[in-house]
């Protein structure tokens, strides 16, 4: 019984691999590393089999297997569908790849300048900061008027726009069959081996795979936002005994500051405020980028001045959004900003919003969103 598990398993992985191997171009480093990691896994399986019950079992073989595959390396955004003029120029300059663990930052070199030469130093800090100058005030501009589509917006392939919704759909199913709550929680190594589990799901195609981590590693810089990669590998998870389930919200908070900035809010604002999201895993965040690309037509610069695109999201590591109960999904909207709470909150003191009028990285005002750290 074990063995025949254990050999379904095994195939099923090496199917899996093989297919993620082809969807990513591996260099020769991630190939041997995923080498090493299948072969640690065939020599330990046996032993794992006899420890552990299968459910346990399949999770590990997830978790041990995929990584590599699936985070490993480093993804040169794909310039499909981008504008030419951002293609070759503004944002080639600007690509900033989010660092694997163990790999140094690299930098793409700018349009026409030689790093290597002196002149090329001398020019290139100059031409870079202008250049991101230019894109910082093109994106407040945009985020102040979000919810507007623009010419230069990067947009999805329209031979994708299907693909978009068939993964929304399978995510939402998902979350039906996770629940709500644990959803939030949900690692991207978990969501695969529930949607292959669960024929209510099913089987995520590989070109629904493919443009998952398309979405992932492209450069966000591109669709005009502005913030930092703080998930660097799509299957990176949040360690659940960190957390904090609140009561009443169906979310969580990581313990630590935003548990005790959480509550103590609710002392100093009262029982009327409560919390709308809190901490949100990669698929947490892929399940609502992709909602909201669905919603702005594929413009996945407009879904962006709203949402940050799975991997940038600060509730990954801490922030979370409040509101006020009573006022439902205008806690989303400035509307929230009219509100005796959130007057209170911002003679606090001790209270920052991560997302501003006019913030730096190029998202909508939101008066509900606190920020960690
Ligand atoms: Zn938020």
């Amino acid at each position: 019984m074990k063995t025949s598990a254990l050999s379904r398993v095994t195939t099923e992985t090496q199917h899996q691999l093989a297919a993620l191997r082809r969807i990513r171009d591996l260099t020769g480093a991630e190939a041997s590393t995923l080498a090493r990691r299948r072969s640690r896994y065939t020599r330990s399986a046996r032993g794992f089999a006899k420890s552990m019950n299968r459910r346990r079992f399949l999770k590990r073989v997830a978790l041990i297997s995929l990584p590599a595959a699936a985070g490993g390396g480093v993804w040169l955004a794909s310039t499909r569908g981008v504008p030419k003029q951002l293609a070759a120029g503004c944002c080639e300059g600007l690509r900033r790849e989010a660092p694997g663990r163990d790999d140094p930052a690299t930098e793409a070199p700018l349009p026409g300048v030689d790093p290597t030469t002196d002149e090329g130093a001398r020019e290139r800090p100059s031409h870079a900061s202008q250049l991101l100058a230019d894109q910082k005030q093109r994106s407040v501009e945009k985020s102040l008027d979000f919810d507007n589509q623009f010419q230069d917006d990067v947009r999805i392939e329209p031979e994708r726009r299907e693909l978009l919704v068939s993964a929304s759909r399978r995510l939402e199913r998902a979350q039906k069959v996770v629940g709500h709550g644990h959803f939030n929680l949900l690692g991207f190594d978990e969501l695969l081996l529930y949607a292959r589990r669960y024929s209510s799901i099913g089987a995520f195609p590989e070109a629904e795979l493919r443009l998952m981590d398309d979405l992932f590693h492209a450069d966000a810089t591109r669709y005009g936002f502005l913030g930092d990669k703080v998930i660097p590998r799509i299957t990176d998870e949040i360690s659940k005994r960190d957390t904090f389930k609140i009561g009443g919200s169906g979310h969580y908070l990581i313990k630590g500051e935003p548990l005790d900035k959480y509550r103590r809010l609710r002392r100093d604002l009262g029982p009327n405020v409560v919390l709308t999201s809190g901490v949100r895993s990669v698929v947490k965040q892929f399940q609502l980028f992709l909602r909201q690309s669905i919603e702005s037509e594929g413009n996945l610069s407009r879904a962006a001045r709203s949402l940050a695109p799975p991997g940038y999201s600060y509730h990954a590591v801490g922030d979370f959004d409040i509101g006020r109960v009573g006022l439902g999904e205008k806690n989303f909207t400035e509307a929230f900003a009219e509100t005796p709470e959130y007057a209170k909150l911002i003679e606090l003191g001790y209270v920052e919003i991560r997302y501003p009028m006019a913030n730096d990285f190029g998202v909508r005002h939101e008066p509900w969103h606190i920020k960690i750290g």
